[in-house]
């Protein structure tokens, strides 16, 4: 899949519509979701162009990487959830319901989270 420069969270990186911005860094932004989950429902984004983890994971850099999963960590921290602990997720693909195509990190805190994913089929 080729990445769309007109997908919501590479206009929100391009700074043409708001987020409620959590952490900015070199390599990642992280803001809060629009329509939130859980108590605490922060995304993580990288600043680089990929659709999903399958593209990030191939595509990018060892130091893009390393920077953006310490940013979701550094968020996780910063919001103060480390200890009670969370959840991350990243969709990709239609079997997962990705809804925006630019790689993105949920990270799910604030209660008790549940198991791991829905369970009735199999
Ligand atoms: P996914 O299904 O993993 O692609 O999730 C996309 C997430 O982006 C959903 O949880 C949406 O609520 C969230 N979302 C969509 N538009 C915005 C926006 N403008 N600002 C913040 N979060 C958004």
């Amino acid at each position: 899949m080729e990445y769309d420069d007109e997908n919501i969270f590479a206009k929100i990186l391009r700074g043409e519509i708001p987020c409620s911005k959590v952490h900015e860094d070199k390599w990642s932004l992280a803001f809060h979701d629009i329509s939130p989950q859980t108590p605490i429902h922060i995304l993580v984004v990288p600043k680089g162009r990929y659709v999903s983890i399958d593209d990030f994971s191939k595509n990018a850099g060892g130091e893009e990487i390393a920077g953006f999963f310490r940013a979701v960590g550094h968020v996780a921290r910063e919001a103060g959830v480390s200890e009670k602990g969370y959840r991350i997720l990243a969709n990709h693909g239609r079997d997962a319901h990705q809804e925006v195509p630019h790689f993105h990190v949920h990270i799910f805190a604030g209660r008790d989270l549940g198991g791991m994913v829905r369970n009735t089929v199999k």
